[in-house]
């Protein structure tokens, strides 16, 4: 038996390695199967190039936790370890890192999660341990079975061991404040968490089965016990895109999240060999509750090792609203969020997916545009928040956003212009794009628009302030107006001014009848001489101003403080409707006819309510007397 003193010049290195990675002490078990994985495909590389002759056909790692002993074992078929080599890569090598480690994280205690970066990846076994054991037996003919024993301090000891089979065992005498890790439904959710998808079968106990024995009449159904394995060592990533199906995608989806019933809308399968390897699958959400957007996240692999379910600064924002894995061996594993985020190979990853999902939304939009009509409504949201937040993206989504009209034709921008660029060119040769964020609620100027024959676009996702103020700022000559932003014949100016009925000096009297009625505060009164047959009140919200609002309330780009001004409206009074000869005439109703007018032209736009509702319909049925 040989005694030793671990390489390593920190007196002892254990409780430093505790006290810095204390938030994280579950990771050992993702290093110790790893550590395994890594092993079994090692022999598995041996054997495909001939230098190991044995099948492998059926190999396994298997994790066991025994509460009685406090103990958890990870065993595995892999190559082994001959005790020259436990002495280099355990004693030595894995504490050069250690001493990296303390040396560069001496005052960063809270930033823990750096273990496996400095090849400390075994160590972290005594996070949960205050004994460790490695018993092994390298595949190598003849080659010797090994035992070693830490405790904690740099002191371990090396002897022979009567181990027969291949392969190595970690044995973790579970320290007492560790003891929840002795739970079986403990250790099977950190498997199930961080190594659902490695690619060697990872047996945790066994559990039931019942199979059909014999045929015809004597078939009978027989309970058998069978390895209750954790993992599915091919997830669908990891295969070529043209072996899988629609249906295996989906399955994959739901595999990958368990708890969500919804289907997928469509799935991009990535596959990156240069400039870093990059594979994964990521999916398009049909749209539903914020809740649900938080919790079934994009997952981050590491050659198939779980890292992490939250890739901000890794996938552009935008797209952190889509599901699925990326998986990606040039990931560093176990850096701090801040480390992953400067990485060089991380930022390249963020514009390659950006880049792979615009290309994947173009083909789909020109090979299925019927598809990708249907889904729109779902994935706009994500698309015009990209659109907004990567110059690069809306490079590629200005040819495929789309913008639906209230009769529900789709188009793209520049098809937009096109249809309509002859009839909603103002007199300034600007041309006019009318849209409405509410089908029912701003139906009368919709019904107006209409009757002019122009197209109102529906824009109604909580961005489209910033969206419209982008495309008027990538589209020459072109503004965008809610149709109820004034007048339908003021918010597509043409050529011909109307003659007005009234004489200036009753327009002046009128106004001031108007005026005395309508509250001061919240209208604005706009003597305008429009069609006869337009409604004689109109209630307008200017567009500017109602834009700074939405864009201020819904962050950046908007005026600050816009929030806190009171609802300011025009109303619109046409001077040719033959109402206003009835207003001036009037001997008693006057201030009637004008609240009235008023009241009906709030109805058109939402905003009678109340106390004011109860009174209109009071006026409404004494003034049919
Ligand atoms: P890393 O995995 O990053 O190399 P670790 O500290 O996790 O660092 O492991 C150190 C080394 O110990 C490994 O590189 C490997 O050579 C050896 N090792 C650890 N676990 C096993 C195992 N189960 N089978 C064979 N070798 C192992
Ligand atoms: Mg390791």
């Amino acid at each position: 038996m040989t005694k030793g003193t671990i390489n390593v010049t920190v007196e002892n290195i254990f409780p430093l390695i505790k006290k810095f990675l204390y938030s994280d002490h579950e990771i050992f078990l993702r290093e110790l199967v790893s550590n395994a994985t890594d092993a079994t495909l090692k022999l598995k590389h041996l054997a495909s190039i001939g230098e190991f002759k044995d099948s492998l056909d059926n190999v396994k790692i298997e994790v066991i936790v025994d509460k009685k002993k406090k103990q958890i074992k990870i065993i595995d078929q892999g190559i082994g370890m001959t005790a020259d080599e436990v002495k280099k890569y355990i004693n030595e090598i894995a504490f050069s890192g250690a001493e990296e480690f303390l040396d560069k994280y001496k005052d960063k205690g809270d930033d823990p999660g750096i273990i496996g970066h400095f090849g400390l990846g075994f160590y972290s076994a005594f996070m949960v341990a205050d004994k460790v054991e490695i018993i092994s037996k390298s595949f190598k003919e003849d080659a010797e079975a090994i035992h070693w024993t830490c405790d904690g301090s740099p002191n371990y000891s090396l002897e022979k061991s009567d181990k027969t089979d291949r392969g190595t065992e970690i044995i973790l005498h579970v320290s007492d404040d560790s003891k929840d890790f002795l739970e079986d439904s403990k250790i099977e959710g950190l498997l199930v968490k961080y190594n659902k998808f490695m690619p060697i079968p990872i047996k945790f106990g066994t559990r039931e089965e019942t199979k059909k024995v014999g045929e015809g009449d004597k078939a009978k159904d027989e309970k058998i016990t069978v390895d209750h394995i954790i993992n599915n060592p091919n997830p669908a990533w990891t295969k070529k895109p043209s072996d899988l199906q629609d249906e295996d995608y989906k399955k994959f989806y739901h595999e990958l999240y368990p708890m969500q019933f919804a289907e997928p809308l469509f799935n991009i399968h990535l596959n990156v060999d240069y400039p870093f390897h990059l594979t994964g699958i990521l999916y398009f959400p049909k749209l539903s509750s914020n809740l649900d957007m938080q919790k079934d996240r994009i997952q981050l692999y590491q050659n198939q090792v779980f890292v992490t379910d939250n890739v901000e600064g890794i996938v552009p924002d935008f797209l952190q609203m889509l599901k699925g894995v990326i998986d990606s061996p040039d990931i560093p594993l176990n850096v701090s969020r801040s480390y992953l985020q400067a990485d060089g190979a991380v930022k390249k990853i963020a514009s390659h997916i950006t880049k792979k999902v615009a290309d994947k939304l173009h083909a789909n939009f020109k090979n299925s545009r019927q598809d990708f009509e249907k889904n729109w409504n779902d994935i706009k949201v994500i698309i015009e928040y990209g659109m907004l937040s990567e110059p690069k993206f809306y490079e590629k989504a200005k040819d495929f956003a789309l913008f639906p009209t209230l009769d529900g034709a789709y188009f793209t921008f520049d098809e937009f212009k096109e249809k309509v660029k002859d009839l909603q060119t103002d007199k300034d040769g600007k041309l006019v794009v009318l849209y409405a964020s509410d089908k029912d609620k701003q139906h009368s100027y919709i019904f107006d628009a209409k009757a002019k024959g122009y197209e109102v676009i529906l824009l109604d996702s909580p961005i489209v302030s910033h969206l419209i103020q982008k495309l008027e700022s990538e589209n020459e000559n072109t503004t965008f107006v809610r149709v109820d932003a004034d007048h339908i014949e003021n918010l597509i100016k043409k050529e011909d001014p109307k003659i007005s009925k009234l004489s200036d000096e009753d327009k002046e009297k009128l106004k001031t009848i108007i005026e005395e009625v309508v509250p001061k505060e919240t209208y604005s009164v706009q003597m305008e001489a429009l069609d006869s047959d337009a409604n004689p009140f109109i209630i307008t919200q200017p567009e500017f101003m109602r834009r700074m609002k939405e864009m201020s309330a819904t962050g950046g780009g908007g005026m600050m403080g816009m929030n806190n001004f009171p609802d300011m409206y025009n109303l619109v009074v046409n001077t040719n409707n033959d109402l206003m000869d009835k207003i001036l005439k009037a001997k008693t109703n006057k201030e009637k006819y004008v609240n009235q007018a008023l009241d009906l032209a709030k109805l058109s736009q939402n905003l009678l309510k109340g106390e004011a509702l109860t009174n209109f319909i009071k006026r409404s049925f004494e003034l049919m007397k």
